[in-house]
């Protein structure tokens, strides 16, 4: 069974008139609400958030959880839109929770607007919740740096809240308890005052958590304390013997959850409260139901097979036009036939298929320069069929060279039968290139 020590403390601040701060500690049920509206709106709006939670949590789930503040949104809502003068109003919900998951106890967080939660673990302090501002999108954007987003002067616009509209997107995670551990959930008055070092030391040096809440008031306070100022300090003092060590690779932190019909809502929490909008985009999370707990879904899925797919069709295409034509070229003092593309196609080189009878000097001149670059063909049988013919030419030329000289010497000035030469003295072309030449030269 896990079991939890806590201490919370809320301050109005040096500078604020009222604390419109809502805290709710409870055993397996904290929250930290941070009103906004004018006149008494802000504080109405976090009071009805952090109590209409606490009714609506019925039961010990992450579902039930993030439907709470479903229904916390629908009151703050139905409330400004019962009394003329709450018109406007809105607050941030951050909250925990001791739930089931699966049979075994997990810490449900959940979260809209700039409240947030931390977790030191180990000595090493993490903000779980991310910020729905202005300028915490800008710094996930990576327009600003975390540490000129704490002095921005639009740091107090946010981009979700509480009371702006029906439906309103909640971020949710599910956290492993273990001993040891402890959670700090606190409003934008602390924060915005004490940075995340100072922060983190004092939650490491003071061992009670109401000690360590009231230190951290007083240190926001020391600092200039121009906000309200909430925080809840919750230890894990018993968490049934877990040891995430024994269990390699178990997701301690989960995002889950939460969609909403109609995605976000927009509030400024400037002075009067009024809504606006800006263009931070909406981010759409897994519904409740399955609750996975990893980032790799169907659509995820889909993209790699698809990518995959891409991918094989491009090689596979790249492949075909290396491979599937041959080319004639020199190889050496040889005319060889090649697989593929002169020059080859990106990482497929060409391959020798064979090396012909037809040697370098034997090639027509008019041949040489289309061998040289690679004369292409689109089968082997046609490469062979080419190199066939310039073999058949290289014999035609060298029967015909050898005759012409020879038969016209001879008739000039060997004393041989007129008629045994006759063809070849009175038409060189006609002589039948298989003849034999030999006995023409006989003495
Ligand atoms: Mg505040």
């Amino acid at each position: 069974m896990t079991r939890f020590a806590w201490g919370d403390a809320t301050d109005t601040g040096r500078v604020r008139s009222a604390n419109e701060d809502a805290v709710l500690a409870v055993d397996g049920l904290f929250a930290v609400a941070d009103g906004m509206g004018g006149h008494r709106g802000g504080e109405v709006a976090s009071g009805v958030a952090v109590s209409t939670l606490r009714s609506a949590f019925t039961a010990a789930g992450t579902d039930v959880l993030v439907q709470a503040v479903q229904e916390a949104n629908h009151a703050v809502v139905a409330q400004a839109g019962a009394d003329h003068g709450l018109e406007g109003m809105g607050t941030t919900l951050c909250a925990m929770a001791l739930v089931d998951s699966g049979g075994s106890d997990a810490i449900a967080v959940v979260n809209v607007g700039d409240s947030r939660l931390y977790l030191l673990s180990e000595g090493e302090l993490t903000q779980i919740t991310e910020d729905h501002s202005l300028v915490a999108t800008m710094e996930r954007q990576g327009r600003l740096t975390r540490a000129e987003a704490a002095v921005h002067p639009q740091r107090n616009i946010l981009t979700r809240a509480l009371g702006i509209d029906k439906a309103v997107m909640v971020d949710s995670w599910e956290i492993v308890p273990i001993v040891g551990d402890r959670y700090l959930i606190c409003s934008d008055g602390l924060f915005n005052e004490v940075d995340d070092n100072r922060l983190a030391a004092t939650l490491r040096r003071l061992a009670d958590p109401g000690e360590a809440a009231r230190e951290l008031i007083r240190l926001a306070n020391e600092s200039g304390g121009r906000d309200n100022i909430t925080c809840i300090i919750v230890d894990v003092v018993d968490d049934s013997g877990r040891d995430p060590a024994a269990a390699p690779g178990v997701t301690r932190v989960s995002p889950v959850v939460a969609l909403t019909p109609s995605g976000e809502s927009v509030a400024a929490r400037a002075v009067g409260g009024d809504a606006s909008v800006d263009g931070e985009p909406r981010r759409r999370r897994r519904r409740g139901g399955d609750r996975p707990h990893s980032r790799f879904t169907w659509r995820v899925a889909l993209f790699v097979v698809a990518f995959v797919a891409i991918i094989g069709a491009a090689v596979g295409a790249v492949y075909w036009t290396g491979t599937s034509t041959y080319y004639v070229t020199f190889d050496g003092q040889q005319v060889a036939i090649y697989q593929g593309k002169p020059g080859g196609v990106l990482w497929i080189s060409p391959e020798l298929v064979e090396v012909t009878p037809l040697s370098a000097d034997q090639v027509p001149a008019a041949a040489r320069l289309d061998i040289q670059v690679g004369r292409e063909q689109p089968t082997l049988a046609e490469a062979q069929r080419y190199v066939e013919n310039l073999l058949d030419q290289f014999a035609m030329s060298t029967t015909t060279t050898t005759t012409r000289p020879a038969t016209t010497t001879t008739a000039s000035t060997l004393p041989v039968d007129p008629a045994a030469l006759a063809p070849a003295a009175t038409d060189p072309g006609a002589v039948d290139p298989g003849a034999p030449v030999a006995p023409v030269f006989t003495p």
